[in-house]
């Protein structure tokens, strides 16, 4: 079943007199429970299209369509909607709210969405039970992801959206990052999508996208995909 779908995106960002060319026709479509990366050198146009698809950016022309809607036929209100209640986000920088604690940062998220999920549970599942009433500033890279997965997860989302999740991290603590992400698109169903710059992240993909100047190099689906160990 198709979940996502972009038909013909083009982006252009103006800056004075300046247009920079972000999106260039991009086609490609994405089936519910994917584990999907989209991989690219730095300014190919990945967080453009990370962002377009989580509605916090608009295409310039083309179709978005997510669910069978068109996101980009959306006002700004049912756009604000979409993205607080269908779309969980992961960041590099985890973007968690500094002066809640852990499980107020979940709360806080999952309050709004409809459908939400009890947020101790889902950071018990993450392996932070006993950092709850931590806050950021009490918590490592990799606990800090944790509570952004979390975060996302507790919203129940229909998609979870990563830009350069492992990022900020080092390998060994990237790596266990990864992995939950993993085991969270296959306990919970959900369609995955982490943007990289990291080609070795592709080995655990359904598919993997190429992104090359704003355009989609290849659509390659993994017929060998790997777990995280
Ligand atoms: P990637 O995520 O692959 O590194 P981006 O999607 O961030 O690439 O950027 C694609 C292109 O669009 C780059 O040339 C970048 O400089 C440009 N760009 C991205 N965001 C903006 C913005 N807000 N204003 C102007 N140009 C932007
Ligand atoms: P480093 O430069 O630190 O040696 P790499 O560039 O090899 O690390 O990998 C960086 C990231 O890629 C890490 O966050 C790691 O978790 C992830 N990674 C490496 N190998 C794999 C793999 N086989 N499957 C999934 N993720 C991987």
């Amino acid at each position: 079943e198709r979940l996502i779908e972009f038909k013909g995106v083009t982006k252009e960002y103006r800056i004075g007199d300046v247009q920079i060319q972000a999106l260039n026709g991009v086609d490609f479509s994405i089936s519910s429970g994917e584990f999907v990366v989209i991989l690219g050198t730095s300014g190919a146009g990945k967080s453009t299209i990370l962002n377009i698809l989580g509605g916090m950016d608009t295409a310039t022309s083309g179709r978005v369509f997510v669910g069978g809607q068109d996101i980009t036929s959306f006002n700004e209100k049912k756009l604000t909607e979409y993205r607080a209640q269908k779309v969980g986000f992961v960041f590099q920088f985890y973007n968690l709210i500094q002066n809640l604690n852990a499980l107020e940062n979940v709360e806080f998220a999952a309050e709004v969405c409809k459908n939400h999920l009890d947020a101790k549970e889902i950071l018990q599942k993450v392996g932070l039970q006993h950092r709850i009433k931590n806050f950021p500033s009490q918590l490592s890279g990799g606990e800090q992801q944790r509570v952004a997965i979390a975060r996302a997860v507790a919203k129940n989302p229909l998609l979870l959206l990563c830009d350069e999740p492992t990022g900020a991290l080092d390998y060994v603590t990237g790596k266990s990052v990864l992995k939950l992400l993993q085991d969270v698109n296959r306990e919970t169903k959900k369609c995955v999508v982490v943007v990289t710059h990291n080609t070795a992240i592709a080995s655990m993909a359904d598919t993997v996208i190429r992104v090359k100047s704003g355009r989609i190099d290849s659509v390659a689906r993994n017929h060998h995909k790997q777990n995280v160990e």
